[in-house]
């Protein structure tokens, strides 16, 4: 056992502090299994203890009992990122924030949230009165508000409203790690310093977000006799402002062979777009098909919205979930396409590499610039052929956030020089997920090496 554990048991109370071996392990570990890097090297990683506080004053007191024993802290929403985020690589304290969970105010445009909060959970609330999310993971219905911001990117919604660095967060409330933990109210472009950043300089207690008006949505599959028309069509789409939507995803066949809940609804051999548009939007979809020499093939209509497996459930890193279902040798990366020339970029790398890489695009808007954001899905030989492929892909232009790595400096997409800036305020014993954020070190720069 480790020395602090009594004293802690003292301060929260036994049942706030998580111990047995089954909990200890399951509350250690996220996604990280996606990648064929990280699996072997975080598997046995777990936190000595999991404290599971109810309000910001616990967090607080949690915190200053860390900073006094010098024990690490990483911070858990649902667990759900795909890096190991929120793997503690140096044991100590997992701060799961799930009971943090109270909508704190509503107003029009926007909420203010404690982190704990179940994006899933808040969207629904927020439909019933009207209003809905801008941006969410496909793992909403699990996912954290706190998590998604210090750990996830965009996903739906992102076509319209970019992602997480596009003013979809407003302010929050970040604790220091110190003697007596600070309360900072964050906002403006003082945000970049938290967003993206792993809990590793503070530890996010409340947000505001922006929400919009409801729209009811329907979702449909386009079909292609190849993946060339079917990202042709879908980036027609996202230009077309006359088209409310959430959704444009273009996915390369075989993967919708892996959609086993959907599989019925498909045609073999045909790639597909999924997408999710506001209601009424069906004829102007099949003008845009018909252009790209496709058709609109199975379609949730709005009332069957969410009462059934949804198309989202297909989209983002589901795409991959689905995919690793299937094959378990199959992995994926995240690449930043060019804007216009990526039709070329696509090519190059089927000719270069064939089935080896399956394409799968997230059509979304970053900066205001429509921009096909890729998760293509790779099969897995080895770690060199691996970082052969993602350097081909930067030799021909296709940014990379390398999903094999779990340092923010290597994979991460946020502000480096301003989490640095904000680690050396916040957390100055360097407790706060350690291993995630250091100074960067150009030789390692290649995912666990
Ligand atoms: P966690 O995994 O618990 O945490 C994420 C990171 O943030 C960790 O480093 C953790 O330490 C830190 N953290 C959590 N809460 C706080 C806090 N309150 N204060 C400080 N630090 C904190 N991501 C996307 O962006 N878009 C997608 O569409 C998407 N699709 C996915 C699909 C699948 C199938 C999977 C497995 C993952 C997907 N992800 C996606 C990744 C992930 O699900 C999301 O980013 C999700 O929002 C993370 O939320 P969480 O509550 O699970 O966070």
């Amino acid at each position: 056992t480790v020395d602090w554990i009594k004293e802690m048991t003292d301060l929260v109370g036994e049942e706030k502090l998580l111990l047995g071996d089954e909990r200890l392990e399951k509350l250690s570990k996220d996604y990280y299994w996606y990648s064929p890097v990280l699996e072997p090297l975080l598997r046995d990683k777990r936190a000595d203890g999991i404290v599971v506080p109810e309000s910001e004053e616990q967090v607080a007191q949690v915190l200053a009992f860390a900073y006094r024993h010098q024990v690490p802290v990483t911070t858990r929403g649902a667990g759900t990122g795909n890096y190991g985020q929120a793997v503690p690589l140096e044991g100590g304290i997992v701060l799961d924030l799930s009971k943090l969970d109270q909508v704190l105010e509503v107003t029009e445009g926007h909420v203010r949230v404690q982190a704990g909060v179940r994006l899933g959970a808040l969207e629904k609330m927020l439909r019933e009165q009207g209003q809905e999310l801008r941006i969410y993971p496909s793992t909403f219905m699990k996912a954290t508000v706190g998590g998604f911001v210090c750990g996830g990117s965009g996903g739906i919604g992102s076509i319209t409203w970019g992602n997480l660095w596009d003013g979809n967060v407003l302010e929050i409330v970040v604790l220091t790690l110190e003697e007596t933990p600070r309360r900072l109210v964050v906002s403006g472009s003082d945000l970049l310093a938290y967003i993206h950043n792993y809990g590793t300089n503070g530890i996010v207690t409340e947000l505001t977000v922006p929400v919009t008006t409801k729209t009811e949505w329907r979702q449909t599959v386009a079909q292609f006799d190849d993946f060339e028309s079917a990202h042709r069509f879908a980036h027609a789409v996202a230009l077309d402002d006359s088209i409310r939507k959430r959704l444009v995803s273009p996915i390369e066949w075989p993967i919708p062979s892996f959609f086993k809940p959907i599989l019925k609804h498909l045609e073999p051999g045909n790639s597909v777009c999924l997408l999710e548009t506001e209601e009424g939007t069906g004829e102007a979809l099949a003008a845009h098909a018909a252009e790209a020499g496709g058709r609109i093939g199975y379609v949730i209509s709005p009332d069957q919205y969410r009462r059934t497996i949804g198309l989202s459930d297909f989209t983002w890193n589901h795409t991959t979930l689905w995919a690793l279902k299937t094959d378990p040798s199959l992995t994926y990366l995240q690449s930043g396409f060019h804007p216009v020339d990526f039709p070329g970029q696509i090519a190059k790398i089927k000719a270069r590499f064939g089935d080896e890489v399956l394409m799968h695009l997230e059509f979304i808007r970053s900066g205001g610039t429509v921009v096909p954001a890729g998760l293509p899905v790779v099969r897995y030989q080895s770690h060199e052929r691996l970082y052969e492929i993602i350097d081909f892909f930067l030799s021909i232009g296709v940014s990379i956030n390398d999903p094999h790595t779990w340092k923010l400096e290597m994979g991460g997409r946020g502000q480096l020089e301003a989490m640095l800036a904000a680690k050396r305020s916040n957390d100055p014993r360097s407790l706060l997920n350690p291993g995630k954020l250091q100074a960067p070190a150009p030789e390692v720069a290649r995912g666990d090496k």
